[in-house]
């Protein structure tokens, strides 16, 4: 079982690689990197002329809705979009029916995962039973059954004596804690971003305060309890501000931001399409650009699309009733590549670790790299070739993005993993 990828440009920053050279993976890991390699007999070919050779893609923040909402989404076609993607590795956050709040759950979605999924599956466990936010939930068991982080995501912890003893739990077990932030008193019955568009259309907004204020309380906990503390789907310029000034105190801090993030603001909103509905919302200008600058200044870890998909019956209603969150996983690479890379806001080899080494630091799966020995997980992409997104074409069971029939040029190419092409365009 080997799979030679031959001729492309290997950017690796975990080894501060960025060289032509082929890739050569055999029985599951990386074998060898380096010019014209000889392959074993039988050993299938990529030919990577003209394309970018990474370690495999991780998406830290993905819904996959199985148990419980598999009408929306289920590990199986989630773990597709992501292969479609260029993602080798996903996180799935805690909020299906059940919780993923027990050993039970994260057990479930283990085995699941490995019968089903086509791309590595690492569970996040609940911080709380039922992401109530009241008591906290079975950590220890869950990390012995496979769970990576915790994070009651979807909703924030709002009660500050519940998160410190969470923060508490996160230390004592070594797993990062993940917050939603969003102080529910600040953006209750919000529907998009306050200000001058959300006067505009006549809807309620959700102050960029809300998230400020629970950034800025957990940041304090955070010193307090010395826990490793990570900020979900960041979106406002005070929040990555209070970050950088966190790690600049030498705090475990981190973050991520998503593509639609930097990528868009409540200009680009189209009224009352509740494929722009998504918690946190789309911003102001000015802090769409606080979050370049976060990704360019290094404040910003991780690039993740908090992948949330809906089926078609609730997003079709009326803007206020619609449930919050878009899917993002086929679209990431490709919105990176116009927004960031284009032009010229960041590096390729910038780009690759936001997307490998980045979230690794955080989520420490032993991936994102290609060093000889690591797990044989590769993402190949192009920066030129001229694609069109049809949603409807979609591996996702659902089909809420803003990005139908979005042109793109630049995007993923092919996904290995475990030493396996699991897609390829
Ligand atoms: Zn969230």
């Amino acid at each position: 079982m080997s799979i030679v990828i031959r001729n492309g440009r290997v950017i690796d920053p975990a080894s501060s690689t960025d060289a032509l050279a082929d890739v050569l993976i055999v029985d599951g890991r990386i074998a060898a990197i380096g010019p014209n390699l000889s392959a074993p007999g039988g050993a299938e070919t990529f030919n990577a002329g003209g394309m970018i050779v990474a370690p495999g893609f991780i998406d830290m923040h993905v819904h996959l809705r199985e148990p419980g909402y598999e009408h929306a989404e289920s590990i199986e076609s989630g773990s597709r979009a992501a292969a479609a993607g260029g993602f080798t590795s996903i996180c799935c956050m805690p909020n299906t029916k059940p919780v993923n709040d027990s050993v039970t759950v994260t057990s479930y979605i283990v085995e699941r995962a490995r019968q089903k999924a086509v791309v590595n599956v690492f569970p996040i466990g609940a911080i709380t039973k039922g992401s109530a936010g009241e008591e906290i939930a079975a950590i220890g068991g869950m990390k012995a059954a496979g769970a990576v982080a915790i994070s009651d995501d979807g909703l924030p912890v709002m009660n500050a004596r519940v998160m410190r003893r969470a923060m508490e739990f996160a230390r004592s077990y070594d797993l990062p804690i993940i917050q939603h932030c969003e102080d529910l008193t600040l953006s209750a019955g919000g529907d998009m971003h306050e200000g001058a568009q959300s006067v505009r259309w006549g809807l309620r907004g959700i102050p960029a305060a809300s998230e400020d204020v629970m950034v800025a309380r957990d940041l304090l906990l955070a010193q307090l309890t010395g826990a490793r503390y990570h900020v979900a789907h960041i979106s406002t310029a005070n929040a990555v501000a209070m970050v950088a000034f966190a790690r600049r105190q030498g705090l475990a801090v981190t973050c991520e931001v998503t593509p639609h993030h930097f990528a868009l603001s409540d200009e680009e909103m189209h009224p009352y399409d509740s494929n722009y509905k998504m918690k946190p919302p789309l911003r102001g200008a000015s802090h769409r650009e606080a979050m370049v600058y976060g990704l360019t200044r290094g404040t910003i870890s991780a690039i993740a699309t908090d992948h949330a998909p809906h089926p078609g019956s609730e997003k079709m209603q009326e803007f206020e009733r619609c449930p919050f969150g878009i899917i993002g996983l086929e679209t990431a690479v490709a919105l990176t590549l116009e927004y960031l890379v284009a032009p010229g806001r960041i590096t390729l080899n910038r780009m690759v670790e936001l997307f490998t080494t980045g979230p690794e630091s955080v989520m420490r799966l032993g991936r994102g790299t290609l060093a000889v020995g690591a797990p044989g997980d590769v993402t190949v992409f192009s920066t030129d070739v001229e694609w069109t997104y049809d949603v409807n074409q979609s591996a996702s069971r659902s089909r809420n993005s803003p990005f139908h029939e979005r042109k793109f040029r630049g995007g993923p190419m092919a996904a290995i993993v475990n030493g396996e092409m699991r897609w390829k365009r």
